[in-house]
């Protein structure tokens, strides 16, 4: 059995995509750290959410993402079976390659990973309250037959939805408009060779005219054949459109009207000709969700910031992908031009007025467009490393994350093999 404190040095809420990174950097110099993870494995949207294609770790020129990011895909593709991209081949349709991790394993490899550092995990508990104290936060959580207090100098927020800035009342904000969830899933027992493309066509445009299928159900139809969408076993082709994961009422609803969608995905599959014994061979269980709240923080990274590849005085890491906003009509992508590549800027972590507070993952302080491509994994795990070791610095210091030198923050990361704008190379 894990031994439990009730007061560590960092903090960090949200055992997901960022926050394991976090929370293993933050370990790893030094500081006891414990991390709250409303769910029961580490990983976040990268396992419990079933998207397991991390990108971008290489510019079509040279590594991009380093450090702790890179250690756990590399011990995760040594124990599964999945192939890694050509990084010598450029992507024909893409700035670059994802690459595909077995999520499973990576839920093994982050933990392992965690408790090796000395990280204290707590599954099942989720984040109730927050106050600041002197010298750093008192913390309420809540979990299955307990409560706890506990207390923190550093608190990392890596919940995807801002959470700690909600419960403080800092500023945040969420589009009206926002992009749709997909809950993940994959479709099996059939043979696409055996399918005639045309019949199967026709029975798609039938289930659709009349209801059985509807609008979102495969989020490509418009575009391409229904045997597509069955190639793949439609993992990722489904958009709940309104899906948010601010409440669990709202991410209950995003779930039930995932799952309605997968319902009437296998009743209609099993109608198709050569489909017959089509069944239903993985489903995540929770949807997973693009977009909700970006902080507001000292600096915000701008669609012009992404796409002119800035590399900020204050930058942490770099982010590769493209504007990419999944929308009720399909997906509108643009692509950064060849040779630049983005940065993030340790300003966008820190939460406009807080002290002791960062936050890493999707909801940095980052426009609607910017934050469609920084988003992406290896971005929100390399934000990850950068936080845990400015809160790490913050703590051991005693003098708050947000008024360490950015060359300590810089120096730190770059001796734990991150990639850091300005130093690689050195
Ligand atoms: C459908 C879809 C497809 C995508 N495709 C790709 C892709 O192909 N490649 C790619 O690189 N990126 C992709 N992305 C983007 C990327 O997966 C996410 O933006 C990224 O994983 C978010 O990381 P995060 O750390 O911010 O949040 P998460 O990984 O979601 O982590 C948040 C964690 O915090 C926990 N949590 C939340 N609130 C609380 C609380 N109050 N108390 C305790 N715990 C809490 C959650 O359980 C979770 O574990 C996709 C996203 C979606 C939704």
């Amino acid at each position: 059995m894990q031994q439990y404190e009730n007061a560590v040095e960092v903090l960090v809420i949200g055992g997901g995509t960022a926050g394991v990174i976090a929370a293993i950097q933050a370990a790893r110099a030094g500081a006891t750290t414990a991390i709250v993870e409303m769910n029961g494995q580490l990983g976040g949207t990268m396992t419990t959410g079933g998207v397991y294609a991390p990108a971008y770790f290489f510019s079509p020129d040279r590594q991009i993402v380093g450090g702790i990011p890179w250690e756990l895909l590399q011990k995760t593709k040594a124990l599964d079976n999945t192939p890694w991209p050509d990084f010598t081949q450029p992507n024909p349709n893409r700035p670059s390659h994802h690459i595909v991790i077995n999520p499973a394993v990576y839920a093994l490899v982050a933990e392992e990973a965690c408790l090796e550092a000395g990280v204290k995990l707590h599954y099942h508990e989720i984040l109730t309250g927050i106050t600041p104290q002197e010298g750093g936060w008192q913390v309420e959580t809540v979990g299955k037959g307990l409560r706890r207090t506990v207390t923190a100098k550093e608190v990392v927020d890596c919940t995807g939805d801002a959470d700690v800035l909600g419960i403080l009342e800092l500023p945040r904000e969420k589009s009206e408009v926002r992009q749709p969830g997909t809950l993940e899933f994959r479709f099996g027992g059939y043979d696409v060779s055996d399918l005639d493309m045309e019949v199967v066509q026709e029975h798609y445009e039938a289930a659709m005219a009349d209801g059985r299928l509807q609008p979102g159900d495969y989020w490509l139809g418009k575009n391409e054949l229904f045997v597509n969408f069955l190639r793949g076993g439609g993992h990722n082709q489904q958009h709940i459109f309104g899906a948010d994961s601010t409440t669990s009422l709202m991410q209950t609803d995003a779930n039930i009207e995932g799952r309605r969608a997968v319902l009437r995905l296998l009743r209609f599959i099993r109608t198709l000709p050569g489909c017959e014994n089509a069944t239903l061979e993985k489903l995540w269980t929770m949807a997973a969700i693009r977009e909700t709240y970006r902080i507001v923080a000292e600096t915000t990274v701008t669609y012009d910031d992404y796409m002119a590849g800035r590399i900020f005085v204050d930058a942490v890491c770099y982010s590769l992908y493209y504007v990419d906003v999944h929308t009720e009509e399909g997906v509108e992508h643009e692509f950064v031009e060849p040779g630049r590549v983005p940065t993030i800027p340790f300003g966008a972590l820190v939460p406009q007025g807080s002290n002791r507070l960062l936050v890493a993952g999707r909801s940095v302080a980052s426009d609607r467009l910017a934050n469609s491509a920084l988003r992406v994994e290896a971005s929100c795990m390399a934000m990850g490393q950068a936080a845990g070791a400015a809160a790490a610095l913050g703590a051991l210091r005693g003098v708050g994350s947000r008024h360490v030198p950015i060359g300590d923050i810089r120096a730190l990361l770059h001796e734990h093999k991150a990639i850091v704008p300005g130093i690689e190379g050195e």
